[in-house]
């Protein structure tokens, strides 16, 4: 799933985006209202974590905009750390899914996450992706390509995980950028040195590059093997 966490308590937002991208979602952070309701409207979200208590606009108020402005439905998880009856009904009122009160167990809110996506019909990407000879399994992080299993660091797995989400679709450099960098800024040699390197362990394992460059755009995955 592509999750987007908006969160001020940097402890709480580094334990999540972790806990998360280490089971394969693909997760994006903001740690004031403003930069999350920027984000939750330019950008495509199966689920949302949302603190309550934010600077710049809190999470009501943020909920609400997006439901009632930006006609956005994206599933919202309100996290609160006001255990009240109160704050929980004007979370409700303001157009969230479904609130956890802090302190809460990671666990819990993946599967949270998972429930308010399938209520809403999403498909949880949690599944196997593949195409051709290549595959990985977000939940054990395992790939495969050409019969060989393929070791990846973490932001190089990520791109490749982006990219099997639409085997054969060109990405720009922008977007793989913005989908594995986020708001972190990336200059465009970091998304060069990733690529390759990404490109050089499916090379070694499988014998073949997958990755074709579309000149002057981006990066598109193969869905054929070259002949
Ligand atoms: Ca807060």
């Amino acid at each position: 799933m592509h999750i987007l966490i908006v969160e001020d308590h940097p402890a709480i937002a580094t334990n999540l985006y972790d806990f998360l991208e280490a089971r394969g979602h693909i997760v994006d952070a903001a740690a004031d209202g403003i930069t999350g309701l920027h984000l939750a409207v330019t950008q495509r979200f199966d689920g949302i974590l949302l603190d309550l208590g934010l600077p710049g606009m809190d999470g009501i108020t943020l909920c609400r905009k997006l439901r009632r402005e930006a006609d956005i439905n994206t599933p919202i998880l309100m996290l609160t750390a006001r255990d009240t009856l109160n704050d929980k009904l004007k979370g409700f009122d303001g157009g969230a899914d479904d609130y956890l009160v802090k302190p809460f167990a990671l666990k819990e809110v993946e599967a949270r996450l998972i429930a308010m996506h399938k209520r809403r019909g999403g498909k949880v990407t949690n599944c196997l992706l593949k195409t051709g000879d290549l595959s990985f399994d977000p939940k054990t992080l395992f790939i495969q390509f050409a019969g060989a299993s393929v070791k990846l660091p973490r932001k190089s797995l990520r791109l490749l995980a982006v990219m099997l989400g639409e085997p054969g679709r060109v990405f720009s450099r922008r977007e793989l950028e913005w989908e594995v960098w986020g708001s972190e800024l990336a200059t465009s040699e970091t998304l060069r040195s990733h690529m390759h390197e990404l490109r050089r362990a499916l090379s070694r394992a499988g014998g073949y590059d997958p990755i074709e460059t579309v000149h002057r755009f981006g990066y598109r995955l193969i869905t054929h093997p070259p002949s």
